[in-house]
């Protein structure tokens, strides 16, 4: 099977969606939903980069040693701040962060862990959603944060099949623990989330349900219009 393709060379400059998918392996069904997600939006004519947090090797732990040897306690959001003031963030997260202010819509896709995303994912927001930039310093929050007008949304899989997702079963509705995904990180910074695409436990499907499954995605990615005009 293919990995996921990680950058669309032809769109390197301004890529106007952002898919940022964190599976570690290339053969899941998740890696799967991720390929035919881009494959879709890229057959509807939008532009798409790729990050593949595992694949490239994405260091998640937000700390000190990022940024600029600094005397005194360490202040994560007062040294992204002044990181963004300064001009002194690191560049790799420069460079995702240009990506996710380059892109109008933004895909996360993931495997659900422990009602959330993988640890490397919940990194990458920690040290790419920066504060001064993304939200905070000369912008607000929510509707007044520097994301404000575009949209996003995740893609996801379970272990868990439909019915435990359901308001009252086992494991309580889907958009309960999305809450701190669609509120807590996505609208904090001005996103408008658009309904999670979800395909519940592909472990346990048949071939044929794996099949119409991905389709499903595709149709998914082919009505969201993000049109041109939009991007
Ligand atoms: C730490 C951890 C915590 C977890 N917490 C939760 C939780 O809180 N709630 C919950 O519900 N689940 C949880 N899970 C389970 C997890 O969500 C599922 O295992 C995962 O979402 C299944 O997706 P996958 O891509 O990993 O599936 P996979 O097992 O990779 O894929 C399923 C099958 O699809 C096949 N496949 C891949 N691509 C294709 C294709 N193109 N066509 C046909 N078949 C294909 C694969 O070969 C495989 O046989 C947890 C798992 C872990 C590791």
């Amino acid at each position: 099977m293919d990995t996921v393709p990680t950058v669309d060379p032809a769109m390197d400059a301004q890529p106007p969606a952002l898919v940022v998918h964190a599976h570690p392996e290339p053969d899941s069904f998740a890696s799967s939903q991720t390929r035919a997600a881009v494959e879709e939006l890229r057959r509807s004519g939008h532009s798409v980069r790729v990050l593949d947090l595992y694949a490239d090797g994405w260091n998640p732990v937000l700390d000190r040693g990022e940024f600029p040897p600094f005397e005194g306690p360490f202040k994560p959001q007062a040294e992204q701040m002044r990181a963004v003031r300064e001009g002194t963030l690191s560049a790799e997260v420069r460079a995702h962060l240009d990506a996710v202010l380059s892109a109008e819509l933004l895909v996360l896709s993931f495997p659900l862990w422990w009602f959330s995303m993988p640890a490397i994912l919940k990194g990458w927001i920690d040290r790419v959603f920066v504060m001064g930039a993304a939200f905070g310093g000369e912008f607000g929050l929510f509707d007044r944060a520097a994301l404000r007008g575009r949209r996003a949304m995740v893609l996801i899989t379970t272990g868990g099949p439909e019915e435990a997702f359901a308001a009252g079963g086992a494991f309580g509705a889907l958009d309960q623990f999305l809450f701190h995904v669609h509120r807590g990180m996505l609208e904090f910074v001005g996103y408008e989330p658009l309904p999670p695409v979800v395909t519940y436990a592909p472990a346990r499907m048949s071939e044929a349900e794996r099949e119409a499954s991905l389709s499903a995605v595709r149709d998914a990615f082919a009505g969201i219009g993000v049109s041109a005009a939009r991007l």
